[in-house]
């Protein structure tokens, strides 16, 4: 006779990585508390109907108890310093209204065209450009790609689309199928980006059906991660990033960079080392693009720039990243170390 053991709840079958994302933690009190903080209220933040808190629990789970100042927490906790003004600080900073070629499409660099492929994410990034821009409507996906394949089927010179977001992998991945499909005729594309954090904060996403569509894609594929923090990979991570690599993807990593969060020469440097351990090199280190909210993350340049000489001194060169900001009307990603200072 066969009766449900009691071994049986030790291995559930496994959960699809929209049921663990459901799950994700949306409430501050329950956050902190996971956290090992439920007795600092003083943390929690105000009242707010702005840009909701939302992170995966096994992103949690990587964060130290008891620390209020843990790496990761200070990426999602919502802060009432997020509610001060800060001159310079806007909610188009990086000129992405302007930039806008079609439904969903941004057109600034050469050769490169970038699908704002989702307006969702799996985590909610305080110090992120999403928290103003109305995403909601310009969604590259909506009507089966038909504007962003239009706008590439009509400019040879793209080589390479880039999906970005909010994040590229919160769509199904027949979604993604459709777009690829939609390129399959297109002889000028030869390489397919993803910019995506779910790897990194959902790592359940790379599942069976993602990465046999990965591999099974007649392009060189480029996938750039976003981790900020040594702390952020774990095995899990290590695990989707296999996959990545296994479909025959190169993998770099961009991450922000935030005071209080990687300010430090031995938490970028540990950041390299820990990305590389798990194959991944790093590729930019962004200046905080200036979005209302996000100001008391802001690292000066000349602080900045003395981390970079510090890195360098200490990391091989292909561990060190590239240093950039974003400019309105550049026609790339600006390195630092070339400003009019
Ligand atoms: C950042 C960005 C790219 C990619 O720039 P790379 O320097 O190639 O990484 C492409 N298009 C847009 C609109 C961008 O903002
Ligand atoms: S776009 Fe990237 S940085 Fe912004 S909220 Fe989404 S995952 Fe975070």
């Amino acid at each position: 006779m066969i009766t449900a053991s009691p071994t049986s709840r030790l291995s559930p079958p496994s959960r699809g990585w929209r049921e663990i994302w459901r799950e994700s933690i949306t409430d501050a009190g329950e956050l902190l508390a996971a956290v090992g903080l439920a007795h600092r209220t003083d943390l929690l933040p105000p009242d707010d109907a702005g840009f909701p808190l939302r992170v995966p629990r096994g992103f949690v789970a990587r964060m130290r108890q008891g620390d209020p100042a843990d790496p990761l927490l200070l990426q999602v906790l919502p802060r009432a310093l997020e509610h001060e003004a800060a001159e310079g600080y806007s909610v188009d900073a990086v000129g992405d209204m302007a930039a806008r070629a079609g439904h969903g499409v941004l057109h600034k660099y050469d050769g490169r065209a970038l699908l704002i492929a989702s307006g969702s994410c799996a985590v909610n990034c305080r110090y992120c450009f999403r928290r103003h821009f109305p995403y909601a409507e310009e969604i590259a996906a909506a009507a089966q790609w038909r504007e962003a394949l239009a706008h590439v089927r009509a400019d040879t010179s793209i080589r390479e689309v880039i999906l970005s977001g909010g994040d590229p992998l919160s769509l199904a991945t027949h979604k993604l199928e459709e777009l690829t499909e939609g390129l399959a005729d297109l002889p000028q594309v030869i390489r397919l980006r993803i910019h995506t954090r779910l790897p990194v904060v959902l790592p359940e996403r790379v599942d069976d059906a993602f990465t046999a569509w990965l591999a099974d894609l007649p392009l060189q594929k480029v996938v750039v991660l976003h981790a900020n923090h040594a702390n952020e990979f774990d095995a899990t991570v290590d695990a989707a990033c296999a996959r990545l690599r296994g479909a025959g993807a190169t993998l770099l990593n961009q991450a922000v960079l935030l005071r209080g969060v990687n300010d430090e020469v031995g938490a970028l440097a540990a950041l390299g080392e820990r990305a590389f351990a798990a194959g991944v090199l790093p590729y930019y280190l962004h200046q905080l693009d200036k979005v209302q909210g996000a100001a008391h993350y802001e690292v000066d340049d000349d602080r900045a720039l003395w981390l970079m000489e510090a890195l360098r001194a200490r990391l091989p060169g292909y561990l060190v990243p590239r240093l950039v900001r974003e400019l309105q009307g550049d026609p790339a990603k600006r390195p630092i170390a070339d400003f009019a200072r």
